[in-house]
């Protein structure tokens, strides 16, 4: 099983150094984001909160390279140049509604040209994983919105991809539900080896799956502190962390780095 290995001991897959956004001209100029630096070991998940608007979605975008950055340097280590070099999860999914579930799961091999047998033999797996074999051959209009998260959450997996990203994935789910996919998402993930950031506004959701957790100042979105989350040894289960004194005491320490941020943000907003 995996070990919480501090992201010292691992090789560099992400490399963000001085990146920073600025949306807009000199009349109306938002700093997105400033400076952020972070480097990401190979395997690791790694955990970002911050106030909304702190520029998340920005920084994640341009990771993806779905974002041109203003300054700063991206660099992602691709191990094999025949693989995608990320694949995301958004909160509100991008699934074919005229494609069933295999095929859903299967798109990112299907882009690859790989054959549709070899295509859903290699999809079914995660399929089982996320407990929906009996679903296969439903289309997405026939599921809950959890059930379809699922499938972007195996979608994403079974594309293989160098890195994974993901933008508040289970914000939109309720309380049970997110629990249910935290719980499912660590299964999948103890299993691949995969380089993972993870966006989410919820303290005990980033405690839960991270191995480390960069907390965001308000706007202009910088690096506040980086809090390594070692007293919990994987495999996880997030239910269980829930009932450990030690889960209460980290998520008050990072609700203490966070509010001044929040409440700076509130003005922000009204401002
Ligand atoms: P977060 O994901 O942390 O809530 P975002 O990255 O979405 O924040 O946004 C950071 C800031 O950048 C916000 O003030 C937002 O309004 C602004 N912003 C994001 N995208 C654009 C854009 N395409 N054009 C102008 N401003 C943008
Ligand atoms: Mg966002």
């Amino acid at each position: 099983s995996r070990v919480n290995a501090p992201a010292s001991t691992r090789q560099a897959k992400i490399r963000l150094d001085r990146l920073s956004k600025t949306f807009g001209d000199d009349n109306a100029k938002t700093v997105a984001l400033s400076d952020f630096d972070l480097t990401v070991g190979d395997g690791e998940f790694v955990c970002i909160v911050g106030p909304s608007g702190c520029g998340k979605s920005t920084m994640l975008r341009m990771v993806a390279g779905l974002e041109r950055p203003s300054a700063g340097t991206i660099d992602v280590t691709a191990a094999d140049p025949k693989r995608p070099l990320n694949a995301m999860v958004f909160q509100e999914q991008g699934l074919f509604p005229w494609m069933t579930v295999i095929d859903n799961v299967a798109y990112g091999l299907e882009m690859r040209g790989v054959g549709k047998r070899e295509r859903h033999e290699r999809a079914a797996p995660f399929i089982e994983m996320i407990g929906l074999s009996r679903f296969r051959d439903h289309y997405p209009s026939q599921l809950s919105g959890g059930m379809r998260q699922r499938v972007s959450l195996a979608r994403a997996f079974v594309a293989d991809p160098e890195i994974l990203l993901m933008d508040e994935p289970f914000a939109a789910l309720d309380a049970q539900n997110k629990l249910i996919m935290q719980d499912e998402l660590l299964r999948i993930w103890e299993g691949t080896q995969k380089t993972v950031l993870f966006i989410t506004h919820a303290i005990d959701e980033a405690i839960s799956l991270g191995d480390r957790i960069v907390v965001m100042t308000a706007q202009p979105g910088r690096i506040k502190q980086i809090v390594p989350v070692d007293q919990f040894p994987r495999p996880r289960r997030p239910v269980e962390l829930r009932a450990d004194p030690r889960f209460g005491a980290l998520q008050l320490e990072i609700w203490r780095m966070l509010e001044d941020e929040v409440r700076t943000a509130r003005l922000q907003a009204q401002a």
